[in-house]
């Protein structure tokens, strides 16, 4: 496999396993975002199939797999795409969602966990460890269940016993922290490094950024190649954004498309620590707050890259207000008949913060992820005390 460092653009090559680049990887530290993060290189002269036959083949030439024997056994990705109608004559626009949460454990998060674990068969390693503070272990717990792989899930201590009862129930083993995502992060590390287990841990992973690419494709494939103008993403640690953007980076490298839609990376106001930071020197993250748990991330793991790919491709920022997340909730249940995370509500709010201030031309076509259910926790929508 050959990759490139997201930090200082060396190029490496290995055909062991590589988390992240030797020479920026001591420069880390708990109080800032990963250095060293790779990005898997493809070979995209010699990629010179039609899409449909990179499709067929479930995308293993854009992946980092030698074949698609080490995929799990269940049904995750190829979600489906639903279509709502907003406004009447010169004004307007067409919102699709594409429905993540018909994945096994109702997320988009099940395509992580489905890469990494048929990574970990690649190499021949049966125990995956990963660190986790929201629903990610989730993901992991139920294809490491159906791929009889063994889990281990470094926990913080204020995980919910919700979370944590979905996980054990597919038999992960738990080990719970005292202190802060960073720290249940640093323990996985070394208990990988010590043990011979395969890490998981996200972006410090790049084939979890990887996994996240499937999405881009099959929006390409479901759209017939006419991509939507713009795509509204939450962002927390950044990982999504990046993986959506590597995707369609794939597609206009081999030709298949000439622009990447615009993204529009959203955050709430109570947890922009990316968008405080897009045009800062010196990046400073400080604690956050908000109902869309997704997103309440102190120090954005992927922000180098994240921001990087926003740059590059002038992708757009928004912030949303935490009123303007929980009336989403209602408004998008409503019209729907779909009960949403508030991540996707987020998503929602965005758009129709576009739509009301006429920032989207005539007849626009735009895209949410509905990237997780409100079923995974009902409680969240309970204290809020909407209805
Ligand atoms: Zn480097």
């Amino acid at each position: 496999m050959k990759y490139k460092c997201t930090n200082c653009n060396k190029i490496l090559e290995t055909e062991e396993i590589l988390y992240l680049c030797p020479e920026c990887e001591p420069q880390n530290s708990p109080a800032s975002p990963l250095k060293g993060v790779l990005e898997t290189i493809y070979e995209y002269e010699t990629i010179s199939e039609k899409f449909s036959q990179i499709e067929q083949n479930q995308y293993v030439d854009l992946l980092p797999l030698n074949n698609s024997f080490n995929i799990p056994n269940v049904s995750i990705g190829n979600t489906p795409i639903y279509e709502y109608e907003f406004g009447q004559f010169d004004e307007f626009a067409t919102l699709f969602v594409k429905d993540e949460t018909k994945n096994p454990t109702f997320s988009v998060k099940d395509r992580i966990a489905a890469l990494v674990s048929a990574v970990a068969k690649d190499y021949a390693k049966d125990t995956i460890v990963l660190a986790t503070d929201g629903n990610l272990g989730v993901s992991f717990a139920s294809v490491c269940a159906a791929q009889q792989q063994n889990l281990i899930v470094y926990v913080p201590n204020f995980v919910s016993e919700n979370l944590k009862t979905q996980m054990k129930i597919f038999g992960a083993k738990l080990i719970e922290v005292e202190g802060d995502f960073r720290k249940a992060l640093d323990l996985s590390i070394v208990a990988a490094d010590t043990n011979g287990w395969y890490n998981g841990n996200y972006v410090y992973n790049s084939v979890t950024i990887e996994s996240v690419k499937t999405v881009a494709y099959e929006i390409f494939s479901q759209f017939l190649g006419n991509l939507p103008e713009r795509i509204f993403i939450p962002v927390g640690n950044g990982l999504v954004v990046s993986g959506l953007y590597r995707g369609f980076e794939d597609l206009l490298k081999l030709k298949f498309i000439e622009k990447i839609p615009i993204i529009v990376a959203i955050q709430p106001t109570g947890a922009n620590n990316l968008i405080v930071n897009i045009d800062t020197e010196k990046a400073e993250f400080s604690k956050v707050q908000t109902i869309a748990k997704e997103t309440e991330v102190h120090l954005p793991t992927n922000f180098y890259m994240a921001k990087n790919y926003i740059k590059k491709y002038n992708g757009e920022i928004l912030e949303i207000e935490e009123d303007e997340i929980s009336r989403g909730t209602l408004v998008f249940s409503r019209m729907s008949g779909i009960l949403a995370d508030f991540s996707t509500s987020l998503a929602f709010g965005g758009f129709m913060t576009y739509f009301n201030q006429d920032i989207l031309d005539n007849n626009s076509k735009n895209l949410i992820l509905l990237s997780g259910s409100g079923y995974a926790d009902i409680s969240q929508i309970q204290e809020l005390d909407l209805l």
